[in-house]
């Protein structure tokens, strides 16, 4: 769609890569909303953004995401930084203290919708990568993807495009300045209950999905007393949410109930295996079906519409990854980006919620990290809030992290 050579790149003031400039530029994105689906504005902000840094080859791919590159010195293997461009609803604005899209810096906090989750990060890493232009013992490659809060699609299709080929990646969602390794994925699975409607008067006449209800939540049930635990990410969750009963009348038995699972998984999950082991479990409970009443056990999925107008009809469901906390990338990213406050190297751990290195870790098996300012308490909430003072020095440590990165991905 654009190969670099935009004419008016030519006519961009250069930009400094300094941390407060860094910091106007978060607060200028907080002020863009862009739900998922709807990045286009975001996106074309930060393609500007990283061209004024001096970024190479920068562009938007079909999928609507923002990739460029910052040329290193050396032949260490290219690390990709990564973050989203989608931030979620803001709810009622009446509700937040400092306006969601006001970007305003407050009592030592960037503060707004996307803050921290992710657009406080998000400059903080391009502005990163650019002051390591002619430096970094590699390539340091920039791609900020789209529909994250919605699954990863962006990432996915980033991945699969092959346009990218990193051999580390480091995720900008929030871990407090601790090095992040690992976290659940998440599944939706829907179990669809099939009989025959008719009139509530003449029960002889239908067969009610309803009647396999019941023995579809106790196996559901038992499936989640019974799960897998990982030592470091804990156990994997299975829970009922929500049942649709159709046709929805009081007066009518119903020929379709759609029972829906949330499902928290560990990294070695996929669909198949985890409708499998509904499938058995439905199974066990319910070992001779009742004439004329039947059951499917599915994914559940979604379709979705990118701002550039790509679709994909995608199954709910991401992937989890884990790094092992001595792989060689942990440890040197532990050692290079140290505590801010007190000695020693950082913290290693998982994070409790699910980002894009499920595709980069789980699903494509790149060395994957988290690193980035920023208490996840407040991600989703109306009191969204970036400490500065944190910042800065999240922002002073990752040069030392991306290098240290590279020469660990090269040996
Ligand atoms: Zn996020």
């Amino acid at each position: 769609m654009d190969c670099g050579h935009d004419p008016n790149a030519l006519q961009l003031m250069p930009k400094e890569p300094s941390f407060e400039n860094a910091l106007a530029f978060a607060g200028e994105l907080i002020g863009i909303p862009g739900l998922p689906g709807e990045e286009r504005e975001v996106a074309s902000r930060l393609k500007e953004e990283m061209e004024a840094l001096g970024l190479s080859d920068v562009h938007i791919d079909d999928t609507g995401n923002v990739i460029g590159i910052a040329t290193g010195t050396g032949d260490a293997p290219p690390a990709m930084l990564n973050c989203h461009l989608d931030v979620v609803a803001e709810g009622d604005h009446s509700e937040w203290e400092v306006p969601p899209f006001s970007g305003e810096v407050r009592d030592g906090f960037l503060h707004g919708r996307g803050s921290m989750d992710i657009k406080g990060p998000l400059a903080l890493q391009t502005y990163a990568a650019a002051s390591m232009i002619g430096q970094a013992p590699g390539d340091v490659i920039v791609a900020h993807t789209v529909l994250e809060e919605r699954g990863g699609l962006g990432m996915k299709r980033l991945l699969e495009s092959g346009n990218v080929d990193p051999a580390v990646v480091i995720i900008g969602e929030a871990t407090h300045g601790d090095v992040c390794i690992g976290h659940r994925g998440r599944a939706e699975l829907e179990v669809v209950l099939t009989g025959l409607a008719g009139h509530a008067s003449a029960p002889d006449r239908a067969r009610n999905a309803l009647d396999l209800l019941g023995d579809v939540l106790v196996a559901v049930r038992e499936l989640g007393e019974n799960q897998k635990a990982d030592p470091v990410l804990g156990p994997a969750s299975l829970i009922a949410t929500t049942v649709d009963v159709l046709p929805e009348s009081r007066n009518v038995i119903p020929d379709k109930v759609v029972l829906a699972l949330d499902w928290r998984i560990l990294p070695c999950d996929d669909d198949d295996s985890l409708l499998d082991r509904v499938r058995c479990s439905i199974k066990r409970q319910i070992p001779l079906l009742p004439e004329g009443l039947s059951y499917e056990v599915r994914m559940a999925k979604e379709l979705q519409t990118t701002y550039t107008g790509i679709q994909e009809e995608r199954s709910l469901f991401t992937p989890g990854f884990l790094m092992d906390s001595e792989h060689p990338v942990v440890t040197s990213a532990a050692g290079a980006v140290g505590r801010r406050r007190g000695e020693g190297e950082a913290v290693v751990r998982p994070w409790l919620f699910a980002t894009d290195g499920g595709w980069s870790c789980g699903i494509h098996e790149i060395p994957t990290i988290g690193f980035a300012p920023g208490e996840e308490g407040f991600a989703h909430t109306n009191r969204e809030r970036l400490n500065v003072e944190e910042a800065q020095w999240g922002y002073a440590r990752y040069p030392h992290l991306v290098t240290a990165v590279q020469r660990a991905a090269a040996d």
